[in-house]
């Protein structure tokens, strides 16, 4: 059913992205067009990077005597019999039950006694109707037997009453193979398959591609309009594996170009550059009582480089907790506030930003630079002298969370914005306070190791500092599963350390679809290991519960007023109480890689050694078992998430709050394709800063695009 003579397409220049969905139709528009849309897929150019997920052997119309059990056939019946029974379920509209309905059939091709049985199980009454009204069918489906008789279970009923013109049709039709489609925004597979079909052919020519013709050569790759055509079944087959493999070059080169666009952008908008005196920018490296790491070093410099430029800064820190982040953060903003800019630093939970607010005050405070702390329980008259004085510039350094981002949070001279733990927020908030900012330097910075293909696919448009050396007075961490057999040992360790002045981490898994189950969880695990040590002091600590509450906990923490917190993975982002040698994860299977290694950071901080345990309270498969294995054998962050993004892929890896951002890759696989997103890289680089046509094909066709047109 391809072509269709009621399209008028006034638009046969415009570029497929450009084409609406709806110009496929003529005058009625199919309702499903609105779920699509809902789901991003609103051009011709959108729905062609849907594909099917397998293809299916159509066979040759046949008599019935073709029908073999366990294979696909197409007949065409005359209904001889037909049976209505129950279904099991209701409809959920209660506008009469399902049914369901056997037709028998006799063969109309064959002058036979040859008769199939049709089933169709939980129709709907005018399904019903329909079909036992027929006099004539024509149907496919795969063979099966039935009480020793041929029966084809819910079949696709390719026409009920079929005119001549129709049959003959289907009798020239030669075998061939059919795209099946996924379901989309509960719009069906057919209704897919439908709307591609109806992309006249001269469309799929014009898809615009962006590769030039001698990187397809150099490569050996199909065109996209090409690579297209196969992956939806509509080119020579024999070509699929080329195809994909063209398609994944495609995808991720469609992507860093924009990626590239999208910086250039930026890097045309010209502001103010900040040079800082010899003074200032000696004190900035020496503000602590700790010398800063070479790392920590370095990327300081590279920091005071970018604010020294007439474009804004986008810089990404990469560095694994406890590497030392926060320290570059203060220091920066000492440096601005000398100047008389501001600075926010937004970081994602309260308990974090109270921290951090410390932190900054203890290292800015004697220095005369005045920083504040915003978060949601700082309301009222508090809140609104501070906004005041805030819009006055009396404030230098604004820290909290989301609160940041509110209207009414408004600067003076807002300079540089610093996102800590990065991958906690989408991007649509850390876009809501960048815009805040007059300059729009960003500073974002993450405690994840991102393995290079995903970080190149992520933040391609970002410049990369990344901090691997460890402050040296760390004593490094020790990492253990504990099981049934060693559990009391366990037990008996957590006592010795608490007994040589240390403190303990016991964390729970947080139960996301539950708040009461995730409380009951903790409580559980709380008033264990209350009985393990009754003679210790243990608190509780939750998301859910009341700020003044959890800062209360954190503070008799903080001060070894308290020697074990059970809390749930709250203390992944960020706590950072340096005499606590000891954290027990719970659960451990339940958790990334990333996660906890990430929560394994938050010990060994001080001086002491940590010891991070995963504590496996009951029998957990050899693949669970193995993934902790990792954590157990290496404190290399990178190597950690190389392994994490094989195991749970890239969206999972960057967090649910990420996906704000349409990358989701639809052929490329960054666990498996890393290598040829490395090859298109250096490609699309090269031809960045080589090739002028390229540069303006590439203004021209993604200037406008949204992902470009975020302002980071
Ligand atoms: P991150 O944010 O990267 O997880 P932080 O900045 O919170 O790490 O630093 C963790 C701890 O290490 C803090 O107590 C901090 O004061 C300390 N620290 C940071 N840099 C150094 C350093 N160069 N030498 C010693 N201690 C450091
Ligand atoms: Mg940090």
């Amino acid at each position: 059913m391809t072509g269709n003579t009621k399209l008028s397409l006034s638009t046969s220049s415009k570029k497929t992205k450009e084409v609406p969905l709806s110009s496929l139709f003529g005058k009625k528009i199919p309702k499903y067009l609105a779920q699509l849309e809902k789901a991003n897929l609103r051009t011709v150019d959108d729905i062609l990077w849907v594909f099917p997920y397998r293809f299916e052997r159509i066979p040759k119309l046949n008599t019935f005597n073709f029908a073999s059990v366990d294979s696909k056939f197409i007949g065409l019946g005359k209904i001889y019999h037909r049976e209505k029974k129950f279904g099991k379920t209701k409809t959920r509209f209660g506008s009469g039950s399902l049914q369901n309905l056997t037709l028998r059939v006799f063969d109309l091709l064959a002058n036979s006694n040859d008769t199939i049985e049709l089933t169709f199980f939980n129709l709907y009454p005018s399904q019903i109707k329909k079909l036992t009204d027929a006099e004539t069918i024509a149907f496919f489906g795969e063979v099966g037997l039935f009480n020793g008789k041929k029966q084809i279970v819910n079949p696709e009923v390719l026409a009920l009453n079929p005119e001549e013109e129709f049959i003959d049709k289907l009798k020239f039709k030669e075998e061939g193979l059919r795209a099946v489609y996924p379901t989309i925004n509960k719009v069906k597979p057919d209704d897919i398959k439908r709307t591609l079909d109806l992309i006249p052919s001269r469309c799929w020519d014009e898809v615009k591609d962006i590769v030039p013709s001698e990187t397809l050569k150099k490569f050996n790759l199909l065109k996209l309009s090409e690579a297209l055509k196969v992956m939806h079944g509509k080119g020579d087959q024999n070509l699929f594996e080329l195809a994909k493999k063209s398609l994944i070059f495609h995808e991720f080169f469609i992507e860093q170009t924009k990626l590239l666009v999208r910086r250039s952008i930026i890097r045309s908008k010209k502001v103010r550059e900040y040079k800082f005196s010899d003074d200032v920018v000696k004190k900035a490296f020496s503000l602590f009582k700790f010398e800063l790491t070479e790392d920590q070093k370095k990327t300081l410099g590279e920091i005071f480089n970018d604010l020294s430029k007439n474009y804004s800064m986008m810089r990404l820190v990469q560095g694994d907790v406890g590497s030392g982040k926060t320290a570059l953060a203060i220091s920066a903003s000492f440096a601005l506030a000398r100047v008389g800019a501001q600075v926010a630093f937004m970081c994602p939970t309260e308990a974090l930003a109270i921290q951090h607010f410390e932190s900054f005050k203890d290292a800015l405070d004697t220095q005369g630079i005045r920083c504040e702390l915003l978060t949601g329980s700082i309301k009222g008259k508090k809140r609104k002298l501070l906004l005041e004085e805030l819009k006055e510039g009396k404030i230098s350094v604004l820290i909290g969370t989301h609160a940041l981002i509110v209207d009414d949070v408004k600067f003076k001279n807002l300079v540089l914005t610093i996102i800590d733990e990065q991958h906690k927020f989408g991007v649509d908030q850390r876009l809501r306070l960048t815009s805040k900012s007059t300059t729009e330097h960003c500073l974002i910075m993450t405690a994840t190791p991102i393995p290079r293909s995903l970080a190149l696919s992520q933040y391609g448009d970002l410049d990369v500092s990344i901090i691997k050396s460890m402050p040296s007075n760390r004593k490094g961490i020790k990492s253990r599963i504990v099981t049934n057999e060693n559990f009391q040992n366990f037990l008996n360790f957590i006592n010795t350390r608490i007994t040589l002045g240390e403190q303990a981490f016991v964390v729970v898994p947080a139960i996301e679809e539950s708040e009461s189950l995730d409380i009951q969880n903790l409580n559980l695990a709380l008033s264990n290991f209350k009985s393990y040590f009754p003679q210790l002091k243990i608190e509780g600590l939750h998301g859910k519960m009341k700020n003044d509450e959890k800062y209360s906990v954190v503070d008799s923490f903080s001060k070894n007023n308290c020697h074990i917190i059970v809390a749930t993975s709250v203390v992944e982002v960020g706590i950072n109480i340096p005499n606590a040698s000891v954290m027990a994860v719970l659960n451990p299977e339940r958790f990334g890689l990333s996660s906890l290694h990430q929560l394994r950071g938050r010990v060994g901080r001080g001086d002491k050694p940590g010891f991070f345990f995963l504590v496996v309270d009951k029998a957990i498969s050899k693949v669970a078992m193995d993934r902790l294995k990792i954590i157990e054998s290496t404190t290399d962050g990178f190597i950690i998430a190389e392994e994490d993004l094989k195991i749970r892929g890239e969206g999972d890896l960057l967090g649910k709050a990420q996906s704000g951002i349409d990358q989701q890759k639809r052929v490329a696989d960054l666990a498996k394709d890393g290598d040829i997103l490395i090859q298109v890289k250096a490609e699309v680089d090269q031809l960045f800063s080589d090739n002028r046509q390229f540069v303006s094909n590439a203004y021209e066709a993604f200037e406008s695009d949204p992902l470009v047109r975020l302002t980071i």
